[in-house]
C-alpha cells in the first residue's frame, strides 16, 4: 500500500473519545471505569476506578490509521495466506504434479506458522 497517497490527516493523533484524552476510563458511575474497560483489563464484575482505557489502551490517543491497519489488515492477510495455501494444495493435487510434495511441505509449514502465530498472540481473540 503507498502510504503517500492517503490523506496526511488520518495519521494524527486524535485524543481518544473514550477517555477524553487522560488514558484513564472514567466512563462509569461515579468516576469509576466502565465496565467495557474492566472487561478488557481481565477484571471480574465491580468497580473500579482509575483504570487503563480499553479503547485507547491507556495512551490517551488513538491512531485511528495504525489501529485499522493492525487490526483489519492481519487477519484478512493470514486468512488469505490461509486460503492460498489450500487453494496451492488442491491445484498441485489435482494436476498430479510431480512438485506437489514440495508444494504441500511448503503450504502446511507456512499455516503452522500462522495458527501458530495466532494461538500464541491472541488466544481469546481468534
Ligand atoms: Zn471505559
Ligand atoms: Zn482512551
Amino acid at each position: 500500500m503507498e502510504m503517500d497517497e492517503l490523506d496526511r490527516s488520518h495519521y494524527t493523533l486524535h485524543a481518544c473519545a473514550h477517555c477524553k484524552g487522560t488514558g484513564t476510563c472514567t466512563s462509569g458511575p461515579d468516576g469509576a471505569s466502565c465496565m467495557v474497560c474492566a472487561k478488557r483489563n481481565e477484571l471480574k464484575k465491580g468497580l473500579y476506578h482509575g483504570l487503563a482505557c480499553g479503547t485507547c489502551g491507556g495512551l490517551g490517543k488513538t491512531d485511528t490509521m495504525t489501529y485499522r491497519m493492525t487490526h483489519r489488515t492481519q487477519p484478512i492477510l493470514s486468512i488469505s495466506l490461509v486460503f492460498g495455501s489450500i487453494g496451492l494444495i488442491l491445484l498441485f493435487g489435482f494436476a498430479g504434479s510431480p512438485y506437489f510434495h514440495e508444494v504441500l511441505t511448503f503450504c502446511t509449514t507456512l499455516l503452522g506458522s500462522v495458527i501458530g502465530y495466532y494461538f500464541s498472540k491472541n488466544p481469546k481473540q481468534s
